[in-house]
């Protein structure tokens, strides 16, 4: 195998498929990944959105040296000896997409509740591979990944930047933060000799000691930044879906123990006192934000606070409420409550001028689907380009990565990814993605 490989020409085998092959043997991989392409690559691009202009380019050639973008020229740039031309003169080129919240070790099912009974962290860490290798083929270079069992996405993440497998590049919370009975309390709904107590290392919080304990916790084992469900949740075997679940003296010390280490926070929301109170904390997005009123919108615009709102979520969880038998009775009202409301939330919070950043909650609905995002998005009043911009150049701008990535410029990382016609016009077209290059790298191609 390793021989049968290292004695052909790097150009000669498509890149994807010596990914795929190298990831049967692990020496193989790290050398024929580091193998460069050529000496430059040249791609050819019909039109270009570059993620900061508000319109698009006609007719250019993005130059890549490596993993970076060396250029962007106008017209087809003629290849010199040695260059590759990648032609994507019938597509739109876009930066990588990037989706601020994924949950790459799930993806949910009917069977979910009772398979956190059956499954072992190694079963959910394989689907996990799966799960990722789908989302980039669907054109989401970068993700962020709010809340994880077993830390099985701190392992991908790793497995993922040394080359095993194939997948984006992930920022992940690890074990999203709650409190006694809140969302992610990994015992809600079990019976008595099941629930114990799980304190910190497990996630689970009460009052500000076990708060930065938690949080310390999470930077010991590897976490990118810091979830926390600041109300209650749709999915969770618990009453409440709204209320509030932090106070305030522990939203304090989850933020200022998480800036000590470099972290932001992210705080899953659907009421609105527990959104009022994680802005004033100074959390850096509200994921969902259901029941934002007017007066949070105001305060996140003080505060500067991105809203993350998977829509694709709350369309989700509404159609399956409507089957007999598909969430535990606890469940199903609140899914069909809240599930509705997501879409005319994002729409107000767009016209009042919150920032929005793209976010899917895949794993609720289906890994590989995230580009449905943008047409709900579209459907609720957000214009085309914006859309695409709130997954690039914002979600950039939330993650601190915006002099590396999030558009097409000199000296960025070359993230790259196409669709055939013009996604202005046809916002679905985002939904099949045709060719997607991830640090240099070409893992798909028309
Ligand atoms: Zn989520």
């Amino acid at each position: 195998m390793e021989e049968f490989y290292h004695g052909l020409l790097a150009e000669e085998i498509p890149m994807k498929t010596r990914i795929a092959s190298a990831g049967f043997c692990a020496l193989a991989a790290v050398m024929i990944v580091s193998t460069p392409v050529a000496a430059r690559t040249l791609v050819h691009a019909g039109g270009l959105i570059d993620g900061t202009s508000d319109t698009a380019r006609r007719e250019v050639t993005i130059v890549v040296d490596a993993d970076r973008i060396s250029a962007v020229e106008s017209g087809f740039t003629k290849p010199g000896e040695g260059d590759e031309v990648i032609d994507l003169r019938g597509s739109t080129v876009l930066p990588g997409l990037m989706d601020m919240h994924v949950h790459l070790s799930s993806e949910f099912s009917k069977d979910s509740y009772i398979e956190r009974f059956q499954l072992d962290p190694a079963d959910y860490a394989f689907r996990s591979v799966v799960y990722a290798e789908r989302t980039l083929m669907a054109g989401f270079t970068t993700v962020r990944n709010p809340g994880d069992r077993d830390n099985v996405t701190i392992a991908l993440r790793k497995a993922i930047d040394k080359g095993l497998v194939i997948g984006p590049r992930i920022f992940t919370a690890g074990k999203s933060l709650a409190t006694t009975g809140g969302h992610a309390d990994p015992t809600n709904g079990m019976s008595a000799y099941l629930r114990g107590d799980p304190g910190p290392k497990q996630g689970v919080i009460n009052g500000s000691a076990e708060a930065a304990k938690a949080v310390r916790q999470r930077y010991k084992e590897g976490a990118d930044f810091i979830k926390i469900t600041a109300t209650g949740g749709v999915l969770s075997v618990a009453k409440s879906g709204l209320n509030p679940q932090f106070s305030d003296e522990e939203l304090q010390a989850v933020i200022r123990t998480a800036a000590d280490y470099g972290f932001h926070v992210a705080a899953h929301c659907h009421g609105a006192e527990g959104m009022k109170r994680a802005v004033r904390a100074g959390v850096r997005s509200i994921e969902h934000g259901t029941y934002m009123d007017e007066e949070v919108m105001e305060l996140m615009k003080q505060h500067d606070t991105y809203y993350v709102p998977t829509i694709m979520a709350g369309d989700w969880v509404a159609e399956k409420a409507e089957i007999d038998g598909f969430f535990p009775e606890l469940v199903r009202p609140k899914a069909a409550a809240i599930g509705p409301v997501i879409q005319q939330t994002f729409g107000k919070a767009y016209r009042a001028g919150v920032k929005i950043a793209f976010g899917t909650d895949s794993g609720v609905s289906a890994h590989g689907d995230n580009g449905e995002e943008f047409a709900l998005m579209v459907e609720a009043g957000m214009p085309a380009m914006e859309a695409i911009q709130s997954a690039t150049m914002t979600t950039a701008r939330l993650l601190e990565v915006s002099d590396e990535l999030g558009s097409v410029e000199a000296g960025k990382i070359a993230d790259l990814v196409a669709v055939e016609g013009d996604p202005l016009a046809d916002i679905t077209l985002l939904q099949q993605v045709s060719f997607v290059m991830k640090d240099g790298v070409v893992y798909k191609s028309p």
